[in-house]
């Protein structure tokens, strides 16, 4: 059977074609229409599978622009379809951190896969995708490069969570002098001390699986795992977990 699950992310909109194994995906800017974003990820990822809409038997939206689409079966929360996706990814996974474009969350797993609990930062932009844009573009470099120039340099300690002062900050500091590398180290353990902090909740048992766009980058990855003292298993393609989760609830 042919299932579809489709993320429409803050961010970026992701689709997965899913037939017992993954037949084809995409993913399109989020943009400022949700459901024109859904109905381009569905059409491109059925483009790169090679099928048309016809043979199509379950479609199934998450994400926050769920509500937009008409087309979705079913709808199902971000939580229950990372924490499916990760699951079938890693079965051995007991906590995933989901980190995407406008928030952050620790989801607990039972053995089987289970959602045990969770917790969910969507009240603000600290440390998440969208604050790690703001400070990359402050610093002038590329996401990827942000990652590269954190890597073994001395993190600088930023003293603010928020987005809007931590730009400042990080303003402030680079006109004191100090290096790029070090405010880059910084700026990627601000977004684990925020981690840490809903950690206090959901507790970080590992095997952890890392998931959303952040987790695409490896440098902050590894750099995300020192600072939290754990070990942080990513899978080849973190941005699709939800959309993966979503196509395999279809299916079920
Ligand atoms: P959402 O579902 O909320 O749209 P995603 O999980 O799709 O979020 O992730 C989008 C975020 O991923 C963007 O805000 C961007 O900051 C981040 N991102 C994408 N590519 C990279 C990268 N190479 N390095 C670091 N962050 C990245």
């Amino acid at each position: 059977m042919i299932s579809v699950g489709i993320d429409i992310g803050s961010t970026a909109t992701k689709a997965v074609v899913f037939d017992g194994e993954v037949r084809g995906h995409a993913m399109v800017p989020t943009g400022w229409d949700p459901r024109e974003a859904g109905l381009r990820a569905f059409r491109e990822s059925l483009a790169h599978a090679g099928l048309t809409e016809g043979k199509v038997e379950e479609v199934v939206g998450t994400g926050y622009g769920r509500i937009s689409l008409p087309i979705f079966n079913r709808r199902v929360t971000e939580i229950t379809c990372h924490a499916r996706g990760a699951h079938h990814l890693h079965p051995d996974t007991r906590t995933v951190i989901d980190i995407g474009g406008q928030d952050s969350k620790l989801i607990s797993l039972n053995p089987d896969g289970s959602v045990a609990d969770f917790i969910m930062n969507d009240k603000c932009a600290a440390g998440t995708g969208r604050f790690l844009q703001a400070m990359a573009g402050i610093l002038d470099v590329s996401l990827d490069e942000l990652g590269d120039i954190a890597n073994g340099a001395e993190p600088v300690s930023l003293s603010s969570m928020c987005t809007v002062f931590a730009e400042s900050e990080v303003i402030g500091l680079l006109a004191r002098g100090i290096g790029k590398g070090s405010l880059a180290a910084g700026i990627v353990n601000t977004i684990a001390q925020r981690i840490q902090g809903l950690a206090g909740r959901v507790p970080l048992v590992e095997t952890i699986t890392f998931t959303g766009g952040i987790a695409q980058n490896r440098s902050i990855c590894m750099n995300i795992g020192t600072s939290l003292g754990v070990k942080l298993r990513v899978p080849a393609s973190p941005q699709f977990v939800g959309a993966l989760g979503a196509a395999l609830i279809g299916t079920e």
